[in-house]
């Protein structure tokens, strides 16, 4: 539903999305191997917010992952209302000064905002926790006037809109063909601790959620444009944070598929536990869910009790890795480096298990402590907290020495990225997940569009990657064993995510690229897209 409140004035509204800086998650140098993709993912919440604005106020957004604000989109709104990530906090500031700048009034909410209100001086206005009646009193208060406040206001949430009253998130605001893939939201939540995570603290340990009909409301929406990106990400904290009602959801959305002919494939973010839940993965499989990203974090379980993701190791993590592809789910990992319980074994314990799992993509990151974390809380205590602007990877003082702690990464990423291995990982697959996939109708996914994006794609990797890439006898040896097996599909799929992955990790290990999503360390870069989070 929409906002409710009597309005008296028009306010006319720019809604600007912050870019996102290029993660191993984001698959940014993939972009160019596409037709017009210039973005990870749409932002649920800012589209959110704007389907919840008054009606009578005109709405323009703007994803600066795609092309920035202009000065004609600032000088025509009222209001500019922006939204983010920690990550995306130095970009979340320069809207603000190029919003002044032009005397607009400014609004910020979001994840990082509710976290680290501190961050964000230069807005008017703060938006602190989720859609409720923070935001009606925030509304109420613009209708009344855009004058700048003589100091910062903040409206703090303390009573959320039930998910199952969010109106349809405003997707005709924006062009979904510009996206890799399409983003949609069932729940909020997740009942786990994890000690550096913030989503219980931010959302709650109860998920709360959005009903099936919902869901596929917004299905028809994506659908409904000219060109849908053919992979939707459940952008839950944990998609079996409630299990019940992820399996009372899965069915309606296998109905929806059938329906329409299997117009589209789905990934989410779920715990490790998910492998003991078969009866859910078996609906996942029918839905034709192909990838689960799984914080993984380590391999080491003492580690994992260290940092109260016990949850890991409910099951031995390499059966449990087997189990999901089994079921035709791709595993992406999250890990972590920096952990206190690191030693000078992790390493070559972490390269094993990137050898043993198989799991072809891992965004491997240092620890950064966020924000209302109990791992924030713990290091703050032990005066390990680095507050300055140090220009360092992290701002945890590590118990290793910090050179070291970033030698490992390095060390890690270029064992993870080597192309033999990242491609013998993806060949790998092909038999042990990509082959239990259901085959379902493709009927849905003819399209004009969705055969010449897939053209586009097809001759991109053959010529980027195939012929021009020093590592296109390993893609070539991968690909020749899906194409055996009939998986045109996954040879796109390899081609895609192995340039990116490769490219990337060629980057960092020049020193263009950083250690972690938070680093403060500033480095000449192309701004874009939106990275996977490391939740779940
Ligand atoms: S890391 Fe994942 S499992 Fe742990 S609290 Fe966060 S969302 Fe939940």
């Amino acid at each position: 539903m929409r906002c409710s409140l009597p309005i008296s004035s028009e306010r006319r509204v720019l809604c600007v999305f912050p870019a996102y800086t290029p993660s191993f998650g984001t698959f940014a140098h993939a972009f160019r191997l596409m037709y017009r993709v210039r973005a990870f993912m749409p932002p649920q919440g800012l589209l959110l917010i704007a389907a919840y604005l008054p009606a009578s106020w005109p709405v323009r957004f703007i994803d600066e992952n795609i092309a920035p604000a202009k000065a004609a989109d600032f000088a025509w709104a009222d209001i500019v209302m922006v939204s983010g990530m920690h990550i995306q906090a130095p970009q979340i500031n320069d809207i603000a000064a190029r919003a002044r700048a032009k005397g607009k009034v400014t609004v910020l909410g979001g994840a990082s905002v509710s976290g680290a209100p501190e961050l964000y001086p230069q807005y008017d206005y703060l938006h602190i926790g989720e859609i409720g009646d923070a935001t009606d009193r925030l509304i109420a208060c613009l209708d009344d006037s855009v004058t700048a406040p003589a100091a910062q206001r903040r409206f703090e949430t303390n009573e959320r809109l039930p998910l199952s009253d969010f109106p349809l998130p405003a997707y005709d605001l924006i062009r979904l063909n510009r996206y890799l893939i399409g983003s949609l939201q069932f729940s909020s939540g997740c009942p786990y601790r994890c000690e550096f995570c913030d989503i219980p603290a931010l959302y709650g340990r109860q998920p709360r959620l959005k009903t099936p009909e919902q869901i596929t409301a917004e299905l028809d929406a994506m659908l409904a444009q000219s060109f849908c990106p053919p992979v939707v990400y459940f952008v839950d904290d944990n998609f079996i944070g409630n299990r019940k009602a992820a399996r009372e959801m899965l069915p309606h959305l296998i109905a929806w598929q059938r329906k329409h002919g299997y117009p589209l494939q789905f990934a989410c973010e779920a715990t490790l536990n998910l492998a003991k839940q078969t009866e859910i993965l078996a609906l996942m499989r029918e839905a034709q869910f192909l990838t689960v990203f799984v914080g993984i974090e380590t391999p080491d379980a003492e580690a994992l009790k260290a940092m109260r993701k016990e949850h890991n190791a409910s099951l031995p993590m390499l059966e449990a890795i087997n189990t999901l592809n089994s079921y035709g789910l791709e595993v992406t990992s999250g890990i972590i480096l920096g952990l206190d319980t690191d030693t000078a074994d992790s390493e070559s314990r972490l390269k094993a298990f990137i050898d043993l799992s198989q799991i072809p993509i891992l965004t491997i990151n240092l620890l950064q402590a966020l924000p209302r974390t109990p791992l924030w809380d713990r290091l703050q205590r032990d005066g390990r907290l680095i507050t300055d602007d140090a220009g360092l990877e992290s701002n945890v003082r590590f118990l290793r020495p910090y050179d070291e702690v970033v030698a490992t990464w390095r060390r890690c990423i270029a064992h993870a990225y080597d192309p033999e291995r990242l491609f013998a990982r993806f060949t790998h697959q092909v038999d042990a997940t990509f082959a239990n996939r259901m085959v379902g109708p493709v009927r849905g996914k003819l399209t004009i569009a969705n055969l010449r994006n897939a053209l586009v794609l097809a001759f991109n990797i053959a010529f980027r990657v195939g012929i021009l890439a020093d590592y296109r006898r390993p893609f070539w040896r991968a690909a020749r064993h899906a194409l055996r097996r009939g998986q045109i599909d996954a040879v796109l799929g390899i081609g895609f995510a192995a340039y990116h992955l490769i490219e990337f990790s060629r980057e960092a290990l020049r020193g263009d690229q950083n250690a972690s999503f938070y680093s403060t360390l500033k480095r000449e870069r192309k701004l874009e897209s939106q990275p996977l989070r490391k939740s779940a």
